[in-house]
């Protein structure tokens, strides 16, 4: 695979040329991995029109020489990185106006400009990298392809094992394990498992409930491969699925199948929302789909672009997005079936393909 690198450089500095910047700060640590592929957790870096220069201490001395390559130049800081910068940025020609990222900048740190950095005028910008972000190339394609195999893998291994009297944490250890054996570097977040009328929380942790026949068990989880995640729901019913669950599990599986299929570049994520919404809504249920259809995944697990009621920013060709429309209803429980979809010219390609027809569990 050709190092991108220097193509996303190249984006970056056009971007701060239209917004008359002579550098821009990078301060968060997915922005500074896609763009020099440093994957340590103490980082700045500085990007002017020419220099490329990252900032970081001596634990990482070893691995960022092997992950930089020529993408930047390194300075190992001994004391603290902002020390560091100011050194640095005074020895870049022309760089006045200087661009921070004003949704990753702690103010404390902001404060820093302000005083040992007042020398230079800085300016506020928000989502210069994440806009490059947004659309994936070949290389970060695979990556998430990966993660979602993973996630596939540790879920296949998991599902005969799910049984009556089980806590809900020993199900997420189960899930866990099988990622790490998968091949996950790490969890993308805190897996969710959610049973009986838990599942009805739509952000539940896993607690310290105990399954039971009957319930909804609801699992939401991810994978990362080279930095990459992915983010899978799927929910079973433990024994045999009563009447009104079947009918709850059918609305959202074809919420979910129209939503995927429809998925077009140039649409809004406005648009695509309200497809899965509009038929939940018709099946009488739309007040018990309080959240948004979907997000990018990446390099972080939520990102550009949203699929939600309020985006009016078209889709672009090339992005990885969730669908994962649900239905939940307190004291009940719930559903929520959430897919990986690559969006090209050619159409939605789902990359999830663990079965979505309701499983009951024996
Ligand atoms: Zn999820
Ligand atoms: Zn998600």
């Amino acid at each position: 695979m050709s190092d991108t690198r220097p193509a996303r450089l190249s984006a970056l500095r056009d971007a701060l040329a239209r917004a008359n910047l002579d550098a821009l700060l990078v301060s968060s640590l997915p922005n500074v991995r896609y763009l020099t592929g440093f994957s340590g957790s103490n980082a700045l870096l500085v990007v002017t029109a020419k220099e490329c220069v990252l900032l970081t201490d001596f634990r990482y001395a070893t691995q960022v020489q092997e992950e930089l390559g020529a993408s930047a130049s390194v300075r190992i800081e001994s004391t603290s990185l902002w020390t560091g910068l100011w050194a640095q940025l005074a020895a870049l020609n022309g760089v006045e106006r200087i661009g921070f990222e004003s949704m990753h900048l702690l103010h404390r740190d902001f404060a820093r400009l302000l005083a040992q950095g007042a020398r230079w005028s800085w300016r506020p910008t928000t989502d210069l990298v994440e806009t490059l972000r947004v659309v994936k190339d070949a290389g970060e394609l695979a990556h998430i392809e990966r993660a979602v195999a993973m996630a596939e893998t540790a879920l296949r291994h998991t599902v005969p094992m799910l049984r009556a009297g089980l806590t809900e944490t020993a199900v997420a250890g189960i899930l866990e394990r099988h990622l790490r054996d998968a091949g996950s570097e790490e969890f993308p977040f805190a897996t969710i498992v959610a049973s009986g009328p838990r599942s009805a929380l739509p952000h539940a942790r896993a607690s310290d409930r105990v399954l039971e026949t009957g319930d909804f068990v609801l699992l939401d989880f991810g994978a990362v491969a080279a930095g990459y995640c992915s983010d899978i729901t799927r929910t079973f019913v433990l024994g045999r699925a009563s009447g009104e669950q079947r009918e709850v599990y059918d609305i959202v599986q074809q919420a979910n199948s129209r939503a995927s299929g429809a998925l077009r570049v140039g649409m809004t994520g406005m648009a695509a929302d309200a497809i899965a919404r509009d038929y939940i809504d018709a099946r009488g249920f739309g007040e018990a789909f309080g959240h948004s259809l979907g997000h990018g995944i990446g390099l972080e697990v939520h990102e550009a672009p949203r699929l939600a009621r309020i985006v009016e920013s078209p889709l672009a060709a090339g992005t990885v997005v969730t669908i994962e429309p649900g239905i939940y209803r307190a004291g009940w429980g719930g559903v929520r079936i959430e897919d990986d979809v690559f969006l090209s010219d050619a159409g939605p390609r789902v990359l999830t393909g663990f079965p979505r027809a309701l499983h009951e569990l024996s």
